[in-house]
């Protein structure tokens, strides 16, 4: 069996009488982010480490700011913001307009008075802070300590909620409270765990994808298929968005937020998508397995030094992108039984994937690659694709017999190129 988890989005039907906790509890968490932003900052400041969340609960487990939500729902918090500033760290080296994670607080002006105001995180419940009354489409969400006022208070925050038709909420696994801006409302994510039936894999092929920047995904499935899948919007975004952001008077202000917010939605969704379309191709050719080009310079750096940056240039601004879309990429191939292999890419793009030949200094002439020994030309991300497609590396240190094998070139030339 495999395990799934969908989350169903649901309409919270008592809403006045559960907008004021839920107000809460989005600026507790809120207000904890900042402390442990804070922290963070102290840390990064005096050793130039980032503490790991595990550092950050033993922290900040004693602060007054931990006590605003369910235990849980602390650490989740704390989660993020490590996550955060993970991404940041791998970011900056490259990017100098990189920011860490911004406070979450916003100023307005009431008559000449600044007046600082916490925006409505959102708040995750977790198993121990949920009891769920399936029958009357029900949850007790817990509270944090602070907020149960006095000995009589409830416990928890009662909420009704709704989804739409047919739609079974069940094993809930976690409960996240989402607050709707344009509309003024809370929202409940109601996350559950699925258990479907161990796929089958489609065939006993295997692809080979090499990523890049010019083109985000090369991918070869056979000798008789190709794709290109063009990073244009990633880039784009790439020069639009910090422009954007550096206009902002304030940093980690509610319109530099709101930017950095729609950003991440919007690699969010080219990586789902990508990564849909090329389990439904590897599903349309049979493959069985799916073969990543693993970018050693990034992850496999032992003395500090960094390796194969050649082709793809600065690797060090991406390694975290092709980390983020290798395991949406993963999670969906696993649906369909596919599995995916991280395999090392050294070598991959100078040497030639028809006749084997390696040579450091092959010509790539408007993205192709053109060999000497055997003339073959094609585009240069696709035969890296090719290359870890037939995992090279292993072929070469066992036998050289793999691509001796007789194989047309024509279709290498013109791959699919697909624009999402
Ligand atoms: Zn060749």
């Amino acid at each position: 069996m495999l395990e799934v988890h969908r989350t169903h989005r649901a309409k919270i039907l008592n809403h006045s009488q559960v907008e004021e906790p839920l107000d809460r509890h989005g600026w507790s968490a809120s207000k904890l982010w900042n402390a442990a932003n804070y922290h963070s900052r102290d840390v990064w400041e005096e050793t130039g480490e980032i503490p790991d969340h595990g550092d950050l609960k033993d922290e900040l487990k004693t602060h007054p700011k931990y006590k605003g939500l369910h235990s849980q729902s602390s650490q989740r918090v704390l989660e993020e913001l490590a996550e955060a500033f993970n991404s940041w760290y791998g970011k900056r080296k490259s990017d100098s307009r990189a920011n860490p994670p911004g406070y979450r607080k916003r100023n307005y002006y009431h008559g000449n008075r600044v007046h600082e105001e916490h925006p409505r995180s959102t708040v995750t419940w977790k198993q121990n802070g949920i009891r769920h009354d399936i029958k009357n489409n029900r949850v007790r969400l817990s509270k944090g300590a602070n907020h149960k006022e006095h000995p009589k208070a409830w416990e928890y925050i009662l909420v009704e909620y709704e989804t739409r038709p047919g739609v079974t909420v069940e094993n809930l696994q976690q409960v996240r409270a989402v607050y709707d801006r344009a509309n003024e409302r809370w929202e409940l994510h109601l996350v559950c765990k699925d258990e479907i039936e161990t796929p089958t894999a489609p065939g006993t092929e295997t692809a080979g994808i090499d990523l890049g920047i010019c083109n985000f995904a090369a991918v070869t499935y056979s000798t008789e298929e190709a794709d290109l899948y063009p990073g244009n919007r990633l880039k784009q975004d790439g020069y639009y968005f910090p422009k954007e952001i550096s206009k902002c008077d304030d940093s980690g202000g509610e319109t530099a937020t709101r930017l950095h917010h729609k950003w991440s939605e919007r690699r969010t969704h080219f990586f789902h998508s990508l990564a849909k379309h090329i389990v439904e191709r590897c599903v349309e050719n049979g493959a069985g397995r799916i073969n990543v080009g693993k970018l050693a310079g990034v992850r496999e750096d032992e003395n500090g030094e960094s390796k194969n940056w050649d082709r793809h240039g600065n690797l060090d601004l991406h390694g975290w992108a092709f980390d983020r879309f290798t395991s949406i990429l993963t999670y969906k191939a696993k649906v369909e039984g596919i599995e995916v292999v991280e395999v090392s890419e050294r070598d991959t793009s100078k040497t030639c994937c028809v006749c084997g030949r390696e040579d450091d200094n092959q010509r790539v002439e408007r993205g192709l690659y053109v060999c000497k020994e055997c003339d073959a030309a094609f585009n240069a991300d696709v035969n890296g694709a090719e290359n870890i497609r037939l995992e090279l590396n292993r072929s070469n240190s066992e036998s050289s017999g793999q691509l001796s094998e007789d194989r047309s070139t024509g279709w290498l030339a013109q791959p699919g190129v697909y624009l999402h």
